[in-house]
């Protein structure tokens, strides 16, 4: 077609000159150049190509060609007329109109005579298969219809059957074999065993035709042959006397069809195979929504026959309380022509019902014309079942949550969306139920520059839970802005596939904890103030004695600081003539809890021994366990001092009056004895006698005065010596009692010996205790003279000394300090009983030195028994 774009340059006055060529002229005739450029043509020509002269004038032929082939033949047309300078006789040629339409022409040609040095041709067109005078060229027809038709036609005459006539497409598919005029047999040998042969003998003897369908014919070749399928009518051609001449043979060739239909056969096959063997249930309906296809796996599943499935049989299948519902969904998208979707019970073979889930599409015909639905049918039921377990378990750490006592909230979501949060939490946080559903943010503004919303995102990021410790939160609470003290963790909540999804916060109010810490420390801060401001020594040290802590003044003291302190050991500054007994003392306390106390003499930094009253108390737990030790030093340097003093005087002072009181007591004697021998009577009735032995009496205190306060200062030079030996304790007290009751006779003095025992003691010692109790027992009861003396046994090998009262007794909070040196109850008794505090510290270390013990009972108003307890002389008892 290219060639009608070439422009169209042809002299205005040539074209005049063909136009008036075919002025006159009726039939369908063109003038061309050489090129087969359409110069002009008559008005019959525009007809037969339905084109107005403008469009056609200047066209090629060519291009009014209905296919290549004829096409072809144009320019060998032209060819022919350029070279031979011959006319061209029917020329056959199919042209096509404008239209389309088809004209099968045979032109006649002869060239023009020469104008202006250019050649042109003229080219008269005639329609074939109507000739313009009438008459019909029938075998130029039969020739042109067999070579035209789409089929394969031969003719075959003869009992022969040999060829008379074959169209160009028989003839193509025998790859062109010289055919007219043999026979079958001849030109195609190969088809003898595939029946042909005996087909058209058939035909011929019988005179009726044969249809073949779809029959396979396979032909050797040069190229290893091929098969062909063929749709075929063998018809006989009978003459006038009805005879049979020959067979017209008429065949398709179908190959193609055949094949196409057989893969497409087979891809449906396939494809239905396919539906009938996935694990899904598929469907298909028509636009009524009745159900006209279903694939195996329904009737495997369901177990439903074709027939009871048929229509809206399937419903059957149905859970009964599902049916209706889903029905009705089922068909209102087919009503509405869009998707369904549905979850329901289906049952199975078994007759039990399990999850599935529906879901169809709206299937459109090419032409978009509605023809149903298609879908699938999917058994959901263990993940709908573990959904619902999910569920469930949602539901429980929801009601878990909800019932902790500890303070939990669930944030979802970068954003912290508060999925959960329970009372506590919503209460530790001050606000209502309505925060839930809120952003964090949104929930709790008061967040906003805490370091909280900052936590959370790093939380959600990295996957590392977060634990916060007395961390201080403000928030909003009742009103104001409220600090507090929290313990909290924010722990990354995840999917099942491990995608962090949210996080989960549970917190503890330790306000109270912190704030009472702080006290706590400030407390501490307190008493260390404290200690360091007293003025003695404070030490603290732990359950084992090991110290914690020194005030000030032990570091003044000794020039060091503390680790220097704790590395040395207080104890390395006590004098070395009290160490023995501090340890001993010291690890006693350890032991048994009990209060150390001693006096004792500490080095300081300049190697000065000061005398110290030391006293170390247990610290005890809520269940009485030693949690540490408080020790207080005190310096009592100057009061020692003064002791000591007070001491040398009243020893001296004793000393000096021994001489003299014993001479005193001699001379009384003397003169009591004078009195007695002579019966000397006094005139005048003076009470000579009862005035000296007042005197006398008066003398025996002073005696055991004098050597009380000796025995002192013995005890305290440790020069008090024992003189032990074996004696009857009974006899002993017996004695001792009879003594007393000489010179008091006001007093009634009663013993009682429940045991009879043996001691290997120092008996004046012994008895100078025993004396001791009972002039107590004596001076401290002024409204009672009856005083009991009991010997009675302790345990398995001792023995008691008891002295009983009915005297003004004593405080228990006395008890353990009238054993020390000087002590004294109260003011008014001093003014009452005179005394110096001595007899019972004498008593007591008397007792002490024999391994013994004192014993005191005693209430105040209800009177005293003081007793002392020594280790029993069993040995020589038996
Ligand atoms: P004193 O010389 O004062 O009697 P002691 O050492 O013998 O000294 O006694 C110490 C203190 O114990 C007394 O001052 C007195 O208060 C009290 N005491 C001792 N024995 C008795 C007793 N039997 N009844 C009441 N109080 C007593």
């Amino acid at each position: 077609m290219k060639s009608s774009q070439v422009p169209f340059k042809e002299d205005p006055e040539q074209i005049e000159f063909a136009k008036n060529i075919l002025i006159s002229l009726r039939d369908p005739v063109v003038v061309i150049n050489e090129e087969g450029m359409i110069l002009a043509a008559t008005r019959k020509m525009y007809e037969v190509f339905e084109t107005p002269p403008a469009t056609l004038q200047g066209m090629n032929l060519l291009s009014l060609l209905e296919d290549k082939k004829e096409s072809s033949r144009i320019p060998e047309l032209l060819e022919t007329l350029r070279t031979s300078e011959e006319a061209v006789k029917d020329f056959p040629v199919l042209l096509s109109s404008a239209n389309l339409k088809r004209h099968r022409f045979s032109i006649n040609a002869n060239r023009l005579p020469l104008y202006n040095q250019k050649t042109y041709f003229l080219l008269c067109f005639t329609e074939v298969h109507v000739l313009p005078d009438g008459n019909i060229d029938y075998r130029k027809l039969l020739h042109e219809v067999l070579s035209e038709a789409p089929a394969l036609i031969c003719t075959l005459r003869g009992k022969d059957h040999i060829f008379e006539l074959a169209n160009h497409k028989y003839q193509d598919l025998l790859e062109f074999r010289e055919i007219i005029g043999k026979s079958v047999k001849e030109v195609l040998p190969e088809v003898e065993n595939q029946g042909f042969i005996k087909m058209l003998d058939g035909v011929y003897n019988t005179g009726k035709p044969f249809i073949g369908k779809e029959i396979s014919l396979d032909l050797k070749g040069e190229n290893g042959g091929k098969t062909v399928m063929l749709d075929f009518v063998y018809q006989p051609i009978k003459d006038a006397a009805g005879n049979v001449e020959g067979i017209f043979v008429h065949a398709v060739d179908v190959t193609e069809k055949v094949l196409n239909r057989q893969s497409l056969e087979n891809s449906e096959k396939e494809l239905r195979n396919v539906i009938d063997t996935v694990p899904v249930i598929i469907w298909i309906t028509n636009p009524l929504g009745e159900g006209n296809y279903l694939n195996k796996e329904w009737y495997q599943y369901t177990g439903q026959t074709r027939k009871e499935s048929l229509g809206a049989g399937w419903v059957e299948a149905l859970h009964p309380e599902d049916r209706d519902k889903i029905y009705q969904n089922f068909m209102e998208a087919h009503r509405e022509r869009k998707e369904y979707h549905a979850k329901f019970r289906l049952r199975n073979k078994n007759g039990s019902y399990r999850w599935v889930v529906d879901r169809g599409r709206p299937k459109w015909t090419s032409e978009g014309e509605f023809e149903g639905l298609i879908g699938t049918v999917t058994d959901v039921h263990d993940d709908y079942l573990k959904e619902q377990v999910i569920k469930e378990n949602e539901h429980r750490i929801r009601s878990i949550v909800e019932q902790a006592t500890v303070a939990t909230a669930v944030y979802t979501g970068r954003e912290m969306t508060i999925e959960l949060a329970n009372d506590a939490m919503i209460d530790l946080w001050g606000k209502t139920r309505e925060v839930v559903g809120k952003s964090l943010r949104e929930a709790l503004p008061e967040l906003e520059g805490q370091p909280f919303h900052d936590l959370l995102d790093k939380v959600f990021t990295t996957g590392e839970t977060y634990w916060g410790k007395e961390d201080r939160v403000d928030l909003m609470r009742n009103g104001s802005l409220e600090t507090g003290y929290y313990n909290f963790t924010y722990k990354p909540l995840r999917n099942e596939e491990g995608e962090i999804i949210g996080i989960l916060n549970m917190g503890l109010n330790v306000t109270e904890m912190v704030e009472s810490k702080t006290l706590l420390k400030e407390r501490e801060r307190h008493f260390k103030l404290m200690a360091d401001l007293m003025p003695g020594k404070v030490i603290n040290t732990d359950a084992s004695g090991k110290p914690i802590f020194f005030n000030q003044n032990w570091y003044d003291f000794v020039g060091l600081d503390f680790e220097q302190l704790k590395e040395y050991s207080w104890e390395n500054f006590i004098h070395p003539s009290e160490e023995n007994e501090v340890r001993k003392k010291w690890s006693h306390s350890l032991k048994t809890g009990k209060t150390f106390e001693m006096q004792l003499r500490l080095r300081d930094k300049d190697g000065n021994y000061l005398w110290h009253l030391s006293r170390n108390e247990a610290v005890k737990g809520e269940n009485g366990e030693i949690t540490m030790w408080i020790g207080i030093s005190t310096e009592i340097q100057r009061l020692k001092e003064e002791e000591k003093r007070k001491e040398d005087f009243l020893k001296m002072v004793s000393h000096e009056l021994k001489t003299p009181v014993t001479s005193i007591k001699g001379y009384v004697q003397l003169l009591l004895n004078l009195l007695e021998k002579y019966k000397l009577e006094i005139p005048g009735n003076v009470p000579l006698k009862p005035s000296l032995e007042r005197i006398d009496n008066q003398i025996v205190r002073l005696t055991r005065l004098i050597a009380e306060i000796l025995d002192l200062s013995r005890l305290e030079e440790n020069k008090l010596e024992l003189k032990e030996e074996e004696f009857d304790l009974n006899e002993m007290v017996e004695q001792t009692i009879q003594d007393i009751k000489l010179t008091n006779t006001q007093h009634q003095m009663e013993i009682f010996h429940s045991h009879r025992a043996r001691v290997f003691a120092d008996k004046d010692r012994i008895g100078q205790v025993l004396i001791n109790f009972i002039t107590n027992a004596i001076k401290y009861s002024p409204d009672s003279q009856y005083i009991q003396i009991h010997v009675i046994k302790v345990g398995s090998d001792k023995v008691a000394v008891s002295v009983r009262d009915k005297g003004i007794g004593i405080d228990a909070k006395f008890h353990k300090n009238i054993f020390k040196r000087f002590y004294r109850i109260g003011v008014e008794s001093k003014e009452t009983y005179s005394g110096f505090g001595i007899g019972l510290y004498l008593a007591n270390e008397i007792i002490e030195r024999h391994n013994g013990y004192i014993e005191v009972k005693s209430k105040i108003g209800e009177g005293s028994d003081f007793s002392f307890v020594l280790l029993e002389n069993k040995q020589e008892n038996e």
